[in-house]
């Protein structure tokens, strides 16, 4: 008993209450909030409670990743090696050996520390936000920060962020399995229940961690973090993060299978050897160490997770967030990427321009969200005008936006197109501050991508209500009968001059709303959608400019010369979507397909027409996914970007899914890959362009370690099979490969994008890596090694003599291969023989100084000598051995150049 108060550590714990029996009020009450609370009292209360969020597992110590060094193949054969040849005394061998094992467990150790610091980071850029009110307003904060107290709004695809008493309910269905397991989502309203009521029966209350899968609400905070339900059930929060992607699936199978088959030809060597050859019992099982650890590519495991790592990092800097590591890969072989338009394509910083009464054409002045600014008729600006009044009031009233100016800056709470219309109502002459407390709200039907429409329900204090409507202009005319003329009268629609109206504002790209309204009985108090059906006036039109990026324009360049195509996808009027296409610069902009047209293809005719056109227009969700679908069938690899919950399927069907950061939902980023996090098209191309180096990174950290395993496998069998001696020792191979080959293929992880990485087409979706030129190139250098071992070991013997010299050579020789081949890999595809080539990159000259200085001591410092069996070389050797990779790369030169040409004669 004593010992849980202790753990408590004097904190209050939240009290266990019973929230959902008692009434949003006494909730209130209760926890002294009756109304928002301000910044300093949520600070107080941050301080008493503790942050809103579930303890992390903690992350694994540094015992449990030594840990995971050591189940390593490779460690336990040196492990086994250094016992035996220990017990045969000779301890010279066994402490090399041994300090190879040390030596490759703590690169591995610091490599994966690398790793995972790089994940850890991410985790933390993806933490979840909370909408919420507080005394100055609402605000947009990370959910940790949210207090017992607290005001937050739900909207759909919102997680839950804490557990909530509701005290305002529109339509909320919540999604519960996470917590009750119940796949339907539930009905919530206000209301209190028994206190026996389970979990899934307390409509009145939402729970942290639960999604709200339709309509908005309002909630107060009742438990955070640790005491919610589900931190209660769980406690901790799983990371489940790994650095896994197929390519390195793939990899690590091949080095097991390639383990397997080196054990077993080394045991059969050994006992063949024993049997046949009669080699002292020593010579041959050293052999046969130094087949298995020239044979196993043991660093390449550490190679390819580093340069994931370091892709990782490198595309959070260029603000995309990776979610699931597989689709790294993924991203570089990207052929088509759709997107959406507003906020994405464009900057979402909206301003009106341009409104249409009946009868008048009115210009709107200003800049941004500047508040100056005059609503211009021909002839000057408008005198009082009930007609341009009631406009004005119609957009401030169906409105939950706010626009603050605080010393010389603009604050945008909501969205931005609604500021705009709220900027626009001020310059109409409206009083915006005091209208709301006027016209208070007591029901509405929120904005949904669906209905393409919002209303609400206003009344005065003399019992007047009046209900607003602003939304897609086709949407609210099918509504209208009637419209408001400029005496203040209503009169019949004249449908041909607003159509022709919205024709001529949408052609020069701006987006057209229709602002309605349409009187309420006075007892009238919830709205519904199919009372809107009819019966409402018309009171007119406003035309929104929302400029295109600039970077957008630059980045939908750079996707073309890629060999990418760009779609656009948005619920936008198809005039003003072709508008917008022709300034961004897509490819086709003359077709427009809208969703109404989509609707009455099927599938077959769908996947005709989608390769061709570029611009989707009022389109819904659940086209996005057809169009998905239909782009995988003519073999793309599709990225989509999302924001809403109902984006979810074709975010999870998308090869590559992307959620907006920023004004994405819960829902949408947790169905997709990769998280923007500012929301620009810029990013994608940016993420593209780092998904192709990292594929190409790999590519050249694989190509550069196989061969040298090859050629050093293949140096040793031929020497075994024709019973000649090694031209290198065991030993000799456990230094090149644990301290050359490591430090120059890490280098391999920091090669920045090549010049051309965004001026080729997408690689093929199903392209093998183990295939094809990579593998010839493995075969191909590890001749290359094998020849040059060879011809240092056998030129030494002919000029010196000495065996000793002859293998200090053979190293020299294969270690100055290695560093001029690391060049030649740089460049897989183009000339490496360039100044920028040999230039280098500091890392790369950095990594080359340290490999000759190491080979200076390897070959001249006594005690290096004494432990490698080296020996101390003249100057025409060392010129031997860099010749000998100056050739390698002569050699290699030839060979891409004439590659290229029978590439470029074509196949076959
Ligand atoms: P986009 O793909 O450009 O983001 P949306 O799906 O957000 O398009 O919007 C589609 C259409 O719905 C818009 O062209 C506009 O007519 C209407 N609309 C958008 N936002 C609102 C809103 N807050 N209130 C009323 N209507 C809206
Ligand atoms: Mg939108």
């Amino acid at each position: 008993m004593a010992e849980s108060e202790e753990r408590n550590n004097g904190e209050p714990h939240q009290q266990t209450t019973e929230w959902h029996v008692l009434g949003p009020v006494s909730v209130r009450e209760q926890l002294e909030a009756r109304a928002p609370l301000s910044a300093e009292e949520a600070q107080n209360r941050l301080t008493q409670y503790g942050p809103n969020a579930l303890p992390e597992a903690r992350a694994k110590g540094p015992w449990a990743r030594l840990g995971r060094q050591l189940r390593n193949f490779l460690i336990y054969v040196l492990a086994m090696a250094a016992v035996i040849t220990a017990s045969l005394g000779h301890w010279v061998d066994a402490g090399v050996i041994m300090a190879v094992v040390v030596l490759q467990t703590l690169v591995g150790f610091i490599q994966e520390g690398k790793a995972e610091q790089a994940l850890s980071a991410i985790r933390h850029m993806l933490a979840p936000k909370a909408r919420v009110v507080r005394a100055d307003g609402q605000h947009q904060i990370d959910a940790a920060g949210l207090v017992p107290g607290d005001t937050v709004l739900l909207e759909p695809g919102d997680r839950v962020p804490a557990d909530l008493r509701l005290e305002k309910s529109h339509n909320l269905k919540i999604d519960e399995a996470i917590l009750t397991g119940e796949s339907e989502a539930v009905d919530k309203s206000t209301e209190a229940v028994t206190s026996d009521a389970a979990l899934g029966d307390q409509a009145g209350m939402a729970f942290s961690g639960t999604m709200v899968a339709t309509g908005t609400g309002r909630g107060i905070v009742v438990r955070t973090g640790a005491d919610t339900e589900i931190g209660r059930i769980s406690g901790l929060l799983a990371q489940t993060t790994t650095l896994k992607t197929p390519l390195l699936e793939q990899m690590d199978k091949f080095a097991r299978i390639l383990s397997i088959i080196v054990i077993v030809a080394g045991i059969a060597i050994f006992f063949g050897g024993l049997w046949f050859s009669g080699l002292p019992f020593r010579e041959l099982f050293m052999a046969v160490v130094g087949l298995t650890v020239a044979a196993i590519p043991e660093g390449l495991p550490a190679i390819l997770t580093i340069t994931l790592a370091i892709g990782v990092r490198q595309m959070a800097r260029r603000k995309a967030v990776v979610r699931r590591m597989p689709v790294i890969e993924t991203l570089g072989a990207v052929s088509v990427i759709c997107s959406d338009k507003t906020g994405t394509l464009t900057r979402n910083e909206m301003m009106v321009t341009r409104a249409v009464l009946s009868g008048a054409r009115l210009e709107v002045t200003g800049e941004g969200y500047d508040f100056d600014g005059a609503v211009n008729g021909d002839s000057g600006q408008l005198a009082e005008s009930p007609q341009l009044g009631e406009l004005a009031r119609a957009a401030a009233l169906c409105n939950d936006a706010h626009v603050h100016h605080d010393s010389g800056r603009v604050r945008i709470n909501g969205d931005p197109m609604e500021a705009a219309l709220s900027v626009f109502a001020r310059k109409a002459g409206f009083d915006v501050e005091s209208g709301a407390t006027h016209w208070p709200r007591k029901d509405e039907i929120p904005f949904d991508t669906q209905n393409r429409f919002m209303a609400t329900l206003n009344h005065d204090h003399h019992g007047h209500s009046v209900i607003y409507l602003k939304g897609a202009p086709e949407r609210i005319l099918e509504m209208c009968a009637s419209e408001v003329a400029e005496s203040g009268e209503t009169t019949a629609l004249n449908r041909a001059f607003w159509d022709q109206v919205i024709t001529e504002m949408a052609s020069e790209g701006l987006r057209v709303l229709a602002l309605a309204r349409k009187p309420a009985e006075q007892g009238f108090t919830e709205l519904a959608i199919e009372d809107l059906e009819e019966g409402a006036e018309l009171l007119g039109l406003v035309g929104l400019l929302d400029p295109p990026r600039q970077e957008a324009i630059r980045a939908i360049a750079d996707c073309h010369d890629a060999g990418i195509r760009v779609k656009m996808i948005t619920g936008d009027h198809g005039v003003t979507a072709g508008a917008i296409a022709r300034k961004l610069g897509l490819k086709n902009t003359k077709r427009v397909l809208t969703g109404k047209e989509l609707d009455h293809l099927d599938d077959d005719q769908l996947r005709d027409l989608v390769g061709d056109v570029d611009v989707f227009a009022r389109t819904s969700p659940e086209h996005k996914l057809r169009l998905v679908k239909a782009l995988q069938a003519l073999h793309g690899v599709v990225a989509m970007t999302g924001d809403g919950v109902n984006d979810a399927p074709a975010l999870k069907r998308a090869d590559v899914g992307i959620a907006m950061g920023v004004k994405g939902s819960e829902a949408a980023r947790e169905a997709s890959s990769v998280v923007l996090l500012d929301d620009n098209f810029a990013s994608i191309a940016a993420a593209v362009r780092e998904g192709r180096t990292v594929y190409t990174n790999l590519k050249k950290g694989i190509a550069f370690m196989l061969p040298i395993n090859g050629g050093e496998s293949i140096s040793l069998i031929t020497a075994l099979l024709l019973g000649l001696t090694l031209p290198i020792s065991a030993l000799q191979i456990l230094w090149v490969n644990m301290v050359s080959s490591v430090v120059l293929a890490m280098t391999l992880a920091f090669e920045p994008a090549e010049p051309d990485v965004m001026k080729h087409p997408p690689r093929a979706r199903d392209e093998s890596l183990l295939r094809g030129f990579v593998v010839w190139r493995v075969a191909f250098v590890s001749l290359l090694f094998l020849v040059g071992i060879f011809a240092a070991w056998y030129w030494a013997m002919h000029h010196y003599g000495s065996e000793t010299t002859a293998r200090t050579l053979a190293v020299n020789t294969l270690v100055a291969m290695e560093m001029f081949y690391l060049f030649a890999v740089r460049y897989l595809d183009s000339a490496s023989i360039t100044l920028r080539g040999v230039l280098g990159t500091p890392i790369v000259l950095l990594a080359v100084a340290a490999v000759i200085a190491l080979q200076l001591l390897f070959t001249y410092l006594p005690w290096f000598n004494r432990t490698f069996g080296s020996e101390a070389l003249s100057l025409d050797m060392l010129a031997f051995a860099a010749g000998s990779g100056v050739a390698l790369l002569v050699i290699l030169e030839l060979e891409t150049a004439l590659r290229k040409r029978l590439l470029r004669a074509g196949p076959g």
